[in-house]
Order: C-alpha cells, then structure tokens, then sequence
C-alpha cells in the first residue's frame, strides 16, 4: 500500500519550474466543471484577452496549448513549415539545438547560425544568413536563452527578420512576463511561451500567438500538418469563436484556472512593474555574490535578470554545492548544461520567485555552502551588498 504524496516544501530557484504562488495553488483546486461548459467557454475567452495582454498583441490566434513549452515550440514549426522548407535557426544554447530538431524532424532544411555558449547572437551573422538565403521562410530564435541566462536582441532580430521577409518565430519560454516583450510592435510573427517560468503557474502549458500573417500561412498550407494534435487549423475549432466551438481535445480543466489567476496576478502587478520587479531582484542579487568573490558568466549587457549563470570557482565541487541547497536549505537551483556543465550554476529568479525573501535565503545559502567546502571566500558581506540595493 502506498500513501498519499507529500512533496517537501521547497523553494524553485533553478531555471523552472519557479515558485508557484500559493493564490494559483487555490485555484488549481476549485470544481471541475466540463470542458464545454458556458462558464469555462467565458474563462476560456478571458485567458486569450489576458494572454493578449501578456504577450502585447491583439494577435486573435493566442491560447494556451494543452501541453508544456516543448508543445508549444513544436506546433509553431509543424504548422508554419511545410516538407521542403528552409528555416534560419539562431542556435546559443540548448534550446536553438532544439529548434533544429523540429524543423528537420518536418522535413525541412535548418540553416544553423551558431554563436558561444555565454554570448548573445550575433546580428551581423545573422543577417549575413538572411542575404545567402532569401528562400528562407523564417528566422527563429530564443529570447531567454535559459540554458546560458543569455537575453538575445528579440525587437533587432525580429527587424531583421521582417526585413528580409521571412516569418519571426520566438522562443520566449522564459521571457514572458520577465523582461520586456512586445509581440505586435517588434513584428514577431509567432511565439511559444510556458506556464512554469516567469508567469509561476504549474508547470503543463504552453502560450501561443500567431499574427494574422502566420494564420494566412496556416490556413494556405497545401499539406496537412504532421500533428493531429498541434494541428493550428483544428485547435483554433476549440478555442475559436465562442458560438460554435467543437471538441478537439479535452482541456487540461484546473491547470487552466491556475493559468488564468497566474496572469490575473500579472495584470494585477502590471507587466512594466512585473519586469521592473525581475531587474532589482536580479540586482540585489548579483551585488551580493560580487562582494562575496563570485562572477556571472555573462557579459552586462545581455544578462538576464530571471536566469543568473553563476560561475564555479575553482576547487569546488558543483554537485555538492546543489545538494547542501537542497538538504540544508530546501533550496532547488540549476546545473550547467552543455558546454557549460560543471562550469556554472543557473539561479532563477522568475515569477512569485523573484523576490527580496529569496535573494537573501540564497545569498546566504550559498555563503554557507561554500565556506563548507573551504573556499576562501568574503564572508558577511553579501547580505549588506544585496540590502543596500534594496535601499
Ligand atoms: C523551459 C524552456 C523550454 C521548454 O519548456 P518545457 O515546458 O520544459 O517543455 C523551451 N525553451 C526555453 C527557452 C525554456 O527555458
């Protein structure tokens, strides 16, 4: 016999899932009601205007997919991309690779503009791609890039993008809602997001939005789409119009109320304050890990304010690290991936994570863990660098 689960309380401050705000944990809890219910067609109405909202854009194809980030990346190339096509992937980290996955695993051509792990894409490359290919049918690329805490020039690329006449794809799993993004004034023609970053839902959704350019394309595709599932053209039967919506798939319910109060609670704060709130956390943040003798990885100017890649110091053990966070401190933060594993840590500070309380826990955290392993570091300084910003 086995007992009912009781996870331990811990505090999310790896690359995501972040903290979920008790409030959409309340949520989450309330009655099932059925799928084509009057009362959950209205919800599922005020989630696309908060998504418009969300994302800036008055896009009429936003919903949430029914599936996590990875969904949400794959309906953008499986619908926008047909057997044959050429794509112009921006590749900086993990997630650009899997980019490329998508669009050859669709039959088509990637044509791969790779920058360092750490570095931000480069925009001279990137249009260099643009002029050898002009029968690209789009440009895609990673805003967030939460596998290096790199933040890529998403309103330059997307001009670039615009310029040549390809489609925009962005990848904004981890910016929505935690550094400035506006879908409709930067010319960007289809994003993907996630539940379980910066908007600090539960992890299982994935925010799309397709500009009406994209949906042409959608809906003059002389193939069907691969995915039965992520098939645009179907989807949009379910979350379209209000008066005749047909079933395509059950919607995921409850995690759907806890998507509606998670972007409740940003409008609420308000998406500026929301991005404002990421960048003094972040600040506070890294001023304490300086005074201690830690670095990040990333150059200021493309840092990322919701992914910190910390730096590990000579002589410590990185595995170690995590684990004294975790057992000692019920602390969760990230590993290196990549060519960057063993070589960083990655602190989030995203959503109802990023906040004074948790900056503290964790500068201290680390304080500790380190001095543990010996490392010769500025102890009792961290936490009056991080105040003083603060103050
Ligand atoms: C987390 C993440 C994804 C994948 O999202 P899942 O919800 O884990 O499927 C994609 N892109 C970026 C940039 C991410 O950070």
């Amino acid at each position: 016999m086995s007992n009912s689960f009781h996870p331990p309380v811990r505090t999310l401050m790896g690359p995501g899932p972040s903290d979920v705000n008790p409030r959409i944990l309340e949520a989450l809890s309330r009655p099932t009601i059925g799928h084509l219910d009057p009362e959950f067609i209205r919800l599922m109405d005020e989630i696309k205007a908060l998504l418009q909202y969300a994302f800036k854009t008055k896009n009429e194809l936003t919903l949430p997919i029914s599936a996590p980030g990875s969904a949400g990346m794959e309906a953008v190339f499986v619908n926008l991309l047909e057997r044959g096509d050429k794509a112009i992937i921006c590749s900086n980290g993990a997630f650009g690779g899997r980019m490329q996955e998508n669009v050859e695993r669709a039959g088509c051509t990637a044509v791969m503009v790779n920058d360092e792990w750490g570095q931000a894409v480069n925009l001279e490359k990137v249009e260099t791609a643009l002029k050898q290919h002009t029968d690209a049918k789009l440009l895609a690329f990673v805003h967030a890039e939460t596998s290096t805490g790199v933040g890529n020039d998403a309103k330059a690329l997307a001009a670039l993008g615009q310029q040549y006449d390809c489609l925009v794809v962005v990848d904004a799993v981890t910016s929505l809602g935690g550094i400035p993004l506006e879908v409709d004034a930067w010319g960007i023609d289809a994003i993907y997001s996630g539940s379980q970053k910066c908007l600090s839902c539960i992890p299982g959704l994935s925010p799309v939005s397709f500009s009406p350019k994209a949906v042409e394309v959608i809906k003059s595709r002389k193939t069907k789409v691969q995915s039965w599932f992520l098939d645009m053209n179907l989807v949009m039967g379910y979350w379209g119009q209000s008066t005749k919506r047909s079933y395509h798939h059950t919607a995921p319910i409850n995690p759907l109320y806890a998507l509606h109060e998670a972007l409740l609670c940003l409008q609420e704060e308000g998406l500026v304050s929301a991005w404002e709130r990421h960048n003094l956390h972040h600040r506070a943040f890294v001023s304490g890990l300086e005074a201690m003798g830690l670095s990040i990885l990333v150059d200021q100017a493309s840092r990322l304010p919701q992914l910190n890649a910390v730096r590990v110091p000579d002589g410590v053990d990185e595995a170690l690290l995590r684990r004294t966070l975790l057992n000692q401190y019920d602390l969760e933060i990230g590993a290196g991936l990549g060519a960057l594993a063993g070589k960083i840590w990655r602190v989030g500070l995203m959503g109802f994570a990023s906040s004074q309380k948790n900056v503290l826990h964790c500068l201290s955290a680390f304080e500790s863990a380190l001095v543990a392993q010996n490392l010769p570091i500025s102890t009792g300084r961290a936490i009056n660098a991080a105040l003083k910003v603060y103050s």
